[in-house]
């Protein structure tokens, strides 16, 4: 990134060519990544893809087995825990129980010799930012869990890191709450310009809170991007899949005009699809299809296929249809109900854009 005066900024944290070994097992492989100073960002993937063990390394409770990470430009491999500037936000809010909110959002300031006075006044200011001003007093179990979660927050953010990591921390929350607090923590990030490293499984929450997605599979990065570009031009089957459950038609290339190929679909129907490179006639491909992007009945427009309906899920105003395409495919297609609702064995045609499409290669990869 360059700054006005031309030089480069050096990015918050960075990572080059990690691996970490839990013993023989390779839970990380090959990650490199550079997060701009005052981005939030988002490590996404299933249980088990690694994001905890990256999260966990910035902070040096894991130790890298090759690689570097920098925080601000200065390489930290080495520097102990209690001396990298960095605030941490667990799953379970792991508050002191028996100490007052005011003690658990002033530990940290207390342990690094801020005077008294300034640590009050820190306190006060860090329990406004996370709405929950006069707490001081109480202790953790007066409060509700989200309540509990905000103290958390006040307390990773006192004393002003430099990065803010934050493992799952909605995710014992209730789904109300849940998304109140994305909009919370996602303003605070703003306001105070921290550089944010958020950990989650939830593609939701990735796509609404993120400025940048980093989605991991089994130890690797399969795509960074912005939301928009990891949901609409997904690189890999698996981001497609991962982020919004795609429906994924394969075929093979039985016509090409320029950019447009004619694709006989393993279903038996055919497709017409934009592709960016002119394909091969009789190369396999997948037709990716998100299911917002199907519309159905007699609106079906674009590629039309005829179908019939596997079962429905009535959403109010939208509906989750789950039409049958031929030979054991099955397209879910998410729609708008204006009309009747369609029922289960009816007869329905689908239809979508050509421009709607992303085509995969046999290995997974977009074209
Ligand atoms: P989750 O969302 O379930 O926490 P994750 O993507 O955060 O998953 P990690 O916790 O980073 O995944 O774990 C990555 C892999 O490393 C997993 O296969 C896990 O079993 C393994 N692993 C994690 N910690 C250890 C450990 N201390 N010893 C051995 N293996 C570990």
């Amino acid at each position: 990134a360059a700054r006005a005066d031309g030089q480069l900024e050096k990015p918050a944290v960075e990572f080059r060519d990690i691996d970490i070994h839990y013993g023989k097992f390779v839970a990380v492989r090959d990650f490199s990544l550079a997060i701009r100073k005052g981005s939030f960002v988002t490590l996404l993937g299933p249980s088990g893809c690694g994001k905890t063990t990256i999260l966990r390394s910035i902070a040096g409770l894991v130790d890298i087995s090759t690689g570097q990470i920098s925080i601000g430009g200065r390489r930290v491999d080495d520097i102990p825990i209690y001396k990298r500037n960095i605030g941490l936000v667990f799953q379970s809010y792991a508050l002191f129980p028996h100490k007052s909110v005011f003690d658990n959002v002033a530990f940290g300031l207390k342990y690094r010799n801020v005077p008294k006075p300034e640590i009050a006044r820190r306190v006060g200011k860090a329990l406004e930012m996370v709405r929950l001003p006069g707490s001081e007093k109480k202790l953790p179990s007066q409060l509700s869990g989200g309540q509990q979660q905000r103290i958390a927050l006040a307390r990773a953010i006192v004393f002003e890191p430099e990065v803010l990591l934050l493992d799952e921390p909605l995710s014992a929350l209730d789904a109300n709450m849940r998304e109140e607090m994305r909009v919370e923590i996602k303003k605070i990030q703003k306001e105070t310009g921290i550089t944010a490293i958020f950990v989650t499984h939830d593609q939701e929450e990735a796509l609404s809170m993120s400025d940048r997605i980093v989605v991991m599979n089994a130890g690797r990065i399969e795509q960074i991007g912005s939301p928009e570009e990891v949901y609409e031009a997904p690189a890999t089957a698996f981001v497609a899949d991962f982020l919004g459950k795609a429906n994924m038609l394969p075929g093979v290339v039985a016509s090409v005009d320029g950019q447009k190929a004619t694709i006989a679909l393993s279903a038996g129907q055919q497709v017409t699809a934009l592709s960016p490179k002119v394909l091969a006639s009789g190369a396999r491909v997948t037709v990716v299809v998100r299911p917002q992007k199907l519309s159905v009945g007699t609106s079906a427009t674009g590629n039309r296929l005829a179908g019939k309906v596997v079962s429905t899920s009535y959403l109010g105003g939208s509906a989750i249809y789950e039409i049958g395409i031929g030979e054991g495919t099955i397209i879910r297609a998410n729609t708008q109900i204006d009309g009747r609702l369609a029922r289960e064995g009816e007869a329905i045609d689908v239809g979508f854009d050509p421009a709607a499409c992303v085509l995969m290669d046999e290995k997974g990869f977009r074209i």
